[in-house]
């Protein structure tokens, strides 16, 4: 028995296995099979760019958690940083008081983000920092006496959390339909998956970049410009499979939001901290966004927190006499957590890693597109650290899996397999089926070549299984 199996058993004496299957509701997660003998994998410890199961066998986490650890695993520096904050001052609220980590990381985060975004309002995750966003709009137009600007655009697959109005902004129908009816006035627009693109713009990115745009305007113009608050965009689309923005997207996309007083929200909850190369990943695409949304790599994971970034101009009305945004999160901007996230932002500072993944990424993009040559991956896209895999029936038609096949190859087959294989990355159909990677910013090509060869061996698998 090795000493991470001897730890299975809870303080109460319950194997963890039974207690997960009894009393653990999983996110996102299917429970039934827990009940036909599968056991759900318990992660117990992170090193580096590895995680280890209870039964102590080591995995690549080529997803960083969920996006989320920048710096790798068992980082000591943000553990002491987080006992040293939960010692000095554990918690204190944000509501009309402050405290010394709150404020640091404000002004920091204030520096890295582009033209005036100097202002910053803390939650606890991203889902929170969208919905936030999302109210701040409103309330903005409210108060610049353009009341009927509330609604808001954002494009097909796009997730962006969980709470109602973030629901409404998400375009995948699927993890919306058990909560309808949502917020009203969300609008949705293609997004820009340049491989299952209209077939006059396909193998062209600057005119499919300038046809994605103006849909955005003719969505605004349909709506009514007096009627539409914000666009909420992700800069590489996460779901969907790492949908990179074409050339001139974002220039176009800003003119139609300056030219028709729409609010342009760039949800960085994935892309920020290093994920494309930049602290935020507008300056890796040239933009300047009116909000930034972002979260998980903010501590790489070590504590949680989100934040909206607002512009001056947003918060000038929340500047004067008896207004104030009536909005907030006990637990947002956490001193301990913020605490962490500047001891992080120290390590990705000093050990370059916006620079290593701005100089690695090539590579790791030429690795992963070795498995073009592979009869199931149609596609490979993405930037930075952050890459989808489109896996297809065939290649020359572009066509896709059915749904009964994309359950059998993704959820019985490909997702384990590729766990089992030492592999833990993310097998996603809720767009066309793809297989993502997101590796701590740490990685280098030994990893890379890792991920390449686990994937090529169970992709063939799956390919002679279908
Ligand atoms: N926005 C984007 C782009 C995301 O990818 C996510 C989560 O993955 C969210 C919002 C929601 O963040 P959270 O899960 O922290 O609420």
């Amino acid at each position: 028995m090795t000493a991470a199996s001897a730890d299975g058993v809870t303080p109460r004496g319950t194997s963890r296995a039974d207690a997960a299957r009894d009393h653990l509701w999983m996110h996102f997660a299917r429970h039934s099979g827990l009940y036909e003998g599968q056991q759900v994998p318990v992660i117990t410890r992170g090193e580096g760019v590895r995680v280890w199961d209870d039964a102590g066998r080591r995995y690549l986490d080529a997803l960083a958690g969920l996006f989320v650890v920048q710096v790798g695993h068992g980082r000591r520096e943000l553990a002491e940083a987080a006992a040293r904050q939960a010692e000095q001052l554990a918690y204190f609220p944000l509501w009309s008081y402050a405290h010394p980590p709150a404020i640091d990381l404000a002004e920091r985060l204030a520096a890295y983000a582009p033209g005036d975004l100097n202002r910053v309002f803390f939650t606890t995750g991203g889902g929170e920092a969208v919905e936030t966003a999302w109210k701040l709009a409103k309330q903005y137009w409210r108060l610049v006496g353009r009341p009927t600007k509330h609604k808001v655009i954002s494009r097909a697959v796009a997730y962006h959390g969980t709470p109602h109005g973030a629901l409404t902004i998400t375009g995948i129908p699927a993890a919306k339909e058990p909560f309808e009816p949502l917020v009203p006035s969300g609008i949705t627009v293609p997004n820009t998956n340049q491989y299952r693109a209209p077939v006059h713009v396909r193998d062209d990115g600057k005119a499919f970049g300038l046809w994605a745009a103006d849909r955005i305007e003719e969505a605004i113009l349909f709506e009514g410009p007096d009627t539409v608050a914000a666009v909420f965009l992700e800069p590489v689309q996460n779901s969907g499979g790492c949908f990179p923005p074409p050339p001139g997207y974002f220039d176009r996309v800003r003119a139609i939001c300056d030219e028709y007083d729409v609010l342009l929200v760039s949800d960085e909850v994935i892309c920020a901290f290093g994920r494309i190369g930049s602290m935020f990943a507008c300056d890796d695409f040239g933009y300047v966004p009116d909000m930034i949304t972002c979260a998980k790599g903010m501590t790489s994971g070590y504590s949680p927190i989100g934040a909206m970034i607002a512009s001056d101009r947003l918060f000038e009305p929340f500047a004067k006499g008896t207004t104030t945004f009536p909005h907030g999160f006990t637990f947002g901007g956490h001193p301990v957590s913020a605490a962490v996230a500047m001891a992080n932002l120290d390590i990705l500072e000093r050990e370059g890693l916006n620079d290593h993944v701005k100089a690695t990424a090539p590579a790791f993009r030429s690795t992963l597109e070795k498995l073009l040559d592979l009869p199931i991956v149609g596609d490979v896209r993405g930037a930075g650290y952050f890459y989808g895999i489109e896996l297809v029936k065939d290649k020359n038609t572009r066509e896709t899996f059915d749904a009964e096949e994309s359950e059998r190859l993704l959820r019985g087959f490909l997702s384990r397999a590729l766990f089992e294989a030492g592999l833990y990355c993310r097998a996603d159909d809720r767009g066309d089926p793809v297989v993502q990677l997101a590796p701590p910013l740490i990685c280098e090509q030994a990893e890379f070549d890792e991920m390449e060869q686990i994937l090529r061996s169970v992709l063939t698998e799956a390919w002679s299984k279908l």
